[in-house]
């Protein structure tokens, strides 16, 4: 069980049966109170001993499907089914899109869609039956495969949470994947929580996506949310995590750290101190 120790609360993860250690406690209290232009000036430190060197990778974007199974109170990216209008971009727009990319010199395609929404959304099933396949993920890795067959561009595939079987599937059409804890504070999936009645949202879930990918040895993207809900604490037992799957497998080549914003598309509304509190954790 991963767990703070003394409080009690079990974070639900059956993976990493660890609990701190007195010096990753003395570690946490030191970071929850060293002052954030010192944290920022640490921070800046580490980065210049490891990294001076920014690339970047030009991509194009292939929003495979915005139907997701999901309803996360902050997401401006799912829609639901619209009278008329395609679930999937078919297996040509998604071609035509990569070639376009392939031409201006991107080299890498990131797939993005939300998670399984054929288990909510009968048109979403049909019309996937109706290309032939099964699910969201069958269809995914057709699409990678041919704009790694027709395109040369190397697939980058954010699926959701998924099995170790899934995973080393698209392994084998893509160059890398990528699933975003979040995060892991208990509140975030209670009710009127931005996470309540997102089955895929359970820490447990996507610590073990994260976890098997790192078992395949797939080059993995991930990272959390911060400003949804969850304390500075919470924060760090998130990036602990996360820490823990990198020194077990080594594969987590980004690490994101993505601020929630609270513009007029989002569906939760934050309080006034929970917003101010994310601000002064940016800087
Ligand atoms: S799982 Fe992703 S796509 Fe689906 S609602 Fe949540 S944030 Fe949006």
């Amino acid at each position: 069980m991963y767990c703070e120790q003394g409080s009690g609360q079990p974070l639900s993860n059956s993976l990493l049966q660890v609990e701190l250690l007195p010096e990753q406690q003395q570690e946490f209290a030191r970071l929850l109170e060293t002052p954030l232009p010192e944290l920022i000036a640490e921070a800046a430190a580490l980065r210049d001993q490891g990294h001076r060197c920014i690339t970047f990778s030009p991509k194009v974007f292939l929003p495979l499907t915005r139907l997701c199974r999901d309803s996360c109170g902050y997401c401006t990216f799912a829609q639901p089914p619209q009278p008329g209008r395609r679930a999937y971009m078919t297996l040509e727009e998604v071609l035509a899109v990569a070639r376009l990319g392939a031409q201006q010199g991107c080299s890498e395609a990131l797939f993005t869609l939300g998670d399984k929404p054929e288990l909510l959304y009968p048109e979403a099933a049909a019309e996937l039956a109706a290309m032939g396949y099964s699910s969201t993920l069958d269809y995914v890795a057709a699409a990678a495969a041919a704009v790694l067959a027709e395109t040369g561009l190397m697939p980058h595939i954010n699926a959701g949470v998924m099995g170790q079987q899934d995973i080393e599937r698209l392994k084998a059409v893509s160059a890398s994947q990528g699933l975003m804890l979040e995060g892991v504070a208990p509140a975030l999936a209670a009710p009127g929580g931005p996470h309540w009645g997102c089955p895929d949202k359970e820490p447990a879930a996507r610590l073990a996506t994260i976890e098997a990918a790192g078992r395949a040895r797939v080059p993995y993207t991930s990272g959390i949310l911060i400003g949804i809900g969850e304390s500075r604490r919470e924060r760090l037992l998130a990036l602990h995590a996360l820490r823990l799957l990198q020194q077990q497998h080594g594969h987590i080549m980004e690490l994101i750290v993505q601020n929630f914003s609270n513009c007029e598309r989002v569906a939760i509304a934050l309080e006034a101190p929970v917003v101010a509190e994310a601000e002064s954790s940016v800087g």
